[in-house]
């Protein structure tokens, strides 16, 4: 029987932390796994910055939702959509809340444990566990909208206490997000032009450069499979319709940048900026 237990035990550990970390393959082109492999100190910077608020505030409105629903759910009619609202609200948030708070943890604790931190941080963000708080997210944001308009629809001076909450709910979350959104900004995106590499490094050949392969954006064409495909890894901005993009030779994925972003880049080191592959191999 103990046998048992223990095997159970293990099993829920191996389950967990492959579910909460992986090996980072290439093909994650999130916005923030691409901020943590080319520009890991900024994006640092802007976890131990912004995180702790972020996730301190999320539980607040996880547990003040939690707790005023437990005592207050029978006190309004069946259909009083406001408190189906805040329960939905109240489960997105909650579930993001584990790799939130494991993101954390790593943030600051992970060199403590004498482990490599932006390697953690990194591991975390490609999991399957970060995805699914990033689909949580999206669901949230379509949440948030049923919710201004059940708010702005559902005129109910019978209850007034659950109106306030929802609405601070509402301007807690967009606060949240304009705070997160102008930090990432500021902190990441701003910092990029001193995140080209030193001249010193070995420098492609302007022919090389000229000979590398270009294309137009289109989001319609599907290369995904092939080449990491939304977004600029070097300035973070996403590819627009029409734009010349640089594709090169890596593997097992291609990279794709803006032509000005990587000519740059390529003027100064011959190795990709996401995986360090060089173009000349
Ligand atoms: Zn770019
Ligand atoms: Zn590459």
């Amino acid at each position: 029987m103990d046998f048992e237990l223990r095997d159970m035990f293990f099993q829920v550990v191996a389950f967990a932390k492959a579910y909460f970390f992986s090996e980072d393959d290439g093909r994650n082109d999130d916005i923030f796994v691409l901020a943590a492999r080319r520009h890991p100190e900024p994006t640092m910077r802007f976890l131990k910055t912004f995180l702790p608020l972020n996730t301190i505030v999320s539980s607040i409105e996880c547990l003040v939702s939690s707790v005023f629903l437990y005592f207050a759910w029978e006190q309004y009619p069946a259909s009083c959509t406001l408190r189906w609202w805040l329960l939905g609200y109240a489960m997105l948030q909650g579930y993001q809340l584990p790799v939130r708070t494991l993101l954390l943890i790593n943030c600051f604790f992970a060199g403590a444990f004498g482990l490599d931190q932006e390697a953690c941080v990194t591991s975390i963000l490609v999991s399957a566990a970060w995805r699914a708080k990033n689909v949580a997210g999206q669901f949230l944001s379509i949440w948030f909208a049923f919710g201004v308009a059940w708010l702005i629809s559902e005129h109910r001076s019978d209850c007034p206490y659950l109106t306030r909450l929802v609405m601070a709910m509402l301007l807690s979350c967009a606060a949240r997000t304009v705070v997160m959104v102008t930090g990432f900004q500021v902190l990441v995106q701003g910092d990029l032009r001193a995140g080209m590499p030193s001249k010193s490094n070995h420098p492609a050949s302007m022919a090389l450069i000229s000979k590398l392969p270009t294309l137009k954006f289109s989001s319609s064409s599907d290369e995904s499979g092939r080449v990491s495909a939304t977004l600029c890894a070097i300035c973070l901005d996403d590819f627009r319709e029409g734009e010349e993009l640089k594709r090169l030779p890596c593997s097992p994925i291609e990279h794709l940048f803006h032509c000005g972003c990587i000519d740059q880049w390529l003027a100064c080191s011959k190795k990709c900026p996401l995986c360090a592959h060089p173009v000349d191999a």
